[in-house]
């Protein structure tokens, strides 16, 4: 059984920030199980101060519309960017995670392009799990071939998700064990889409969909200057909603097989051509 919300702490918001919505304070579809289920908190991490926004903010900016709560945890400030410094970059995360509809933190590891696989880590993460109960978990993919604080921190979140749930360790103890739905990786890029994962796509067609995703991915004016991302996602996005038939789809990867109680909820293929 999870803990009810008194036995949840509180959420220690950054200043001046929204908080997160306690559990009691979410909509209870109590004659729609599956609809209430679907409707648990979105905790999104990312290694970077963009990383969440350009991976998958199409996606963000559809589940808070459909009235999920998110959360970003980002793991860096950035301080190793070319672009950029920690304190702009920061300025820009907390605005675009706005416009998706979400709240966010900072936290520190071990700083940007310096991220090392640490048990330390994990159980911080799992902690923030704990402490925010979500369904839903994002992270960015495990592939290689991308900036090498990506898949550590993928891993470190997959191991978080485990941890999370484990009621014997030590360190978690003061916050009640706390089980996901579903964990889903995200491509920052091209390059790190897993090839050995068979995605499901987001349709994020919809115009205040693709308008929000652009104007996030825009607010981190000191990457988008650089080098054109926007156009780069929007297109990835465009090329996989084409092939769907459709108009523009995010890929995300499940870590595990996803649970459906009857063929009639897989939907259509993305098979067009
Ligand atoms: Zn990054």
């Amino acid at each position: 059984m999870k803990p009810g919300p008194k036995s949840r702490p509180e959420h220690e918001n950054q200043p001046g920030e929204r908080r997160f919505p306690a559990r009691h304070e979410r909509v209870d579809f109590t004659s729609a199980p599956d609809r209430r289920s679907a409707l648990l908190p979105l905790l999104a991490f990312g290694a970077h101060p963009d990383d969440i926004e350009f991976g998958c903010g199409g996606v963000i900016a559809k589940e808070t519309r459909a009235g999920r709560a998110a959360h970003f945890v980002i793991c860096s400030r950035g301080e190793a960017s070319s672009h950029g410094k920690p304190a702009q970059r920061v300025a820009e995360a907390k605005k675009s995670a706005r416009l998706l509809g979400a709240t966010v933190e900072i936290i520190e590891l071990d700083g940007d392009a310096h991220l090392e696989i640490k048990v330390a880590h994990a159980i911080k993460l799992a902690n923030i799990i704990r402490r925010l109960q979500p369904g839903i978990v994002l992270a960015p993919s495990l592939a290689e071939n991308q900036h090498p604080d990506h898949p550590r921190l993928g891993q470190l979140v997959r191991d978080a998700c485990r941890l999370a749930r484990y009621g014997g360790v030590k360190e978690l103890r003061r916050v009640p064990a706390h089980a996901i739905e579903q964990l889903f990786y995200y491509a920052v890029t091209p390059e790190a889409e897993p090839s050995n994962i068979t995605p499901v796509l987001i349709d994020v067609s919809a115009p205040d969909v693709l308008k929000a995703w652009t104007a996030a991915m825009e607010a981190h004016v000191t990457q988008v200057c650089a080098r054109n991302y926007v156009e780069l996602q929007i297109t990835r996005a465009r090329l996989r909603g084409l092939r769907a038939g459709g108009g523009h789809a995010i890929a995300l990867f499940p870590n595990d097989p996803l649970v459906l109680d009857s063929l009639a909820q897989a939907g259509r293929s993305a098979r067009r051509f």
